[in-house]
């Protein structure tokens, strides 16, 4: 990793580099520093941003990839943790030169200027369990 990192009272400021994916950075970063609850909020801007809508009918997500040089209006999610390791699950709202936003649950997308995080984390971990009804893993709150 080569973001810039700094500790804070209740969890980090990261600043991601040019070319570093964001996504995978922060599963890296939530990993090494075994972060197991976190709110996390940013802005920047990304290349290549691969979005996904969660079709519930058919329990599948259909994918896109934008290319080009994005900004990124603003990316908010969490950090939980499913059997052996993290999970990073942000959406984001993006937009190109004409400002038209778009937005989705963002799987890959390289940083371009900057990615500004705050991550804000949990004393207690969250924990994902799969949930027949959505065939996705979800949020576990209770013992
Ligand atoms: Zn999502």
């Amino acid at each position: 990793m080569v973001m810039q990192i700094r500790k804070t009272a209740d969890g980090y400021l990261l600043r991601f580099i040019r070319g570093e994916q964001i996504v995978a950075g922060l599963e890296s970063f939530a990993r090494a520093n075994d972060i197991r609850a976190a709110e996390i909020s940013a802005i920047g801007s990304v290349v290549d941003p691969e979005l996904g809508f969660y079709d519930l009918s058919r329990k599948v997500y259909d994918w896109k990839t934008f290319s080009g040089s994005y900004e990124i209006a603003s990316l908010s999610g969490n950090i939980s943790w499913f059997q052996d390791g993290p999970i990073v699950h942000v959406h984001g709202v993006f937009a190109g030169p004409d400002l038209v936003a778009f937005a989705g649950h963002l799987k890959s997308g390289e940083t371009a200027a900057t990615c500004e995080c705050v991550i804000r984390t949990f004393d207690e971990a969250i924990d994902r369990a799969f949930d027949e009804g959505t065939a996705l893993n979800l949020w576990k709150l209770e013992a």
